[in-house]
């Protein structure tokens, strides 16, 4: 299966992913993740990509174009895979489109703005390993310790709350359009956001079931 999951910041992309990585066993790829792994490693891409994500804004689309190509091209993908955080703008998509990549599903979950900034304030990441946590909804085991690797939790740059906002506004000018351009190629589901996890989870896990009968 190959997905595209999109929704808001702080809908809860990356841990779903996680879930639906694990049951349908295909990798997932975070154009997020991998911008972050590139600053921390302190590469010339991540140099060029932190002072957008530190304002909220998208990275060029030649740049995560460019990784996305690379990643869809590697063996870990040959079965499927699914998209987290790509596309983020109708170029974006037309991109994948003119690589010739095929596209399953594209699925959306939706969780109002209110709901997502007050979310983002309690989300908390590993620097280490990428995990994220969030205080009141996922806490880890032993508080501001990363569950997996023990490593001491931060709050995400961009995830501090003027930032949320300018991340909200782009999300809503530019990539929400995505929706109707999936939705004319007869690709799109959607998925209201649950309060739980694994409320979300079953949504998914049933949108997801549909597509495949
Ligand atoms: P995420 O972890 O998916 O919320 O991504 C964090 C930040 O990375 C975003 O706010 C953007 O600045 C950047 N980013 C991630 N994916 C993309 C993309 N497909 N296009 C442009 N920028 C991206």
């Amino acid at each position: 299966m190959n997905l595209i999951l999109m929704g808001a910041p702080g809908a809860g992309k990356g841990t779903q992913a996680e879930k639906i990585a694990a049951q349908y066993q295909i990798p997932a790829v975070s154009t997020g993740e991998i911008l972050r792994g590139a600053i921390s490693a302190g590469t010339e891409l991540g140099k060029t990509a932190k002072s957008y994500m530190d304002a909220g804004q998208l990275v060029p689309d030649d740049i995560v174009i460019g990784i996305v190509k690379e990643h869809l091209g590697s063996d870990a993908c040959r079965n499927g895979f699914i998209l987290d955080g790509f596309p983020r703008s109708i170029p974006q998509a037309q991109a994948l489109e003119d690589l010739g990549v095929k596209i399953d599903v594209v699925l959306s979950i939706e969780v109002d703005d209110s709901i997502i900034v007050e979310r983002m304030s309690g989300r908390r990441v590993c620097p280490s390993c990428g995990a994220s946590y969030h205080t009141a909804y996922i806490p880890p085991k032993t508080a501001d310790i990363c569950d997996k690797c023990g490593t001491g939790l931060i709050i995400r740059k961009d995830d501090k709350p003027e930032t949320v906002l300018n991340r909200l506004h782009t999300y809503h000018a530019q990539t929400e359009p995505l929706k109707a351009f999936y939705a004319e190629r007869g690709l799109l589901r959607t998925v209201v956001g649950q309060e739980k996890v694994e409320d979300t989870t079953a949504l998914v896990f049933a949108a997801l079931q549909t597509e495949r009968t």
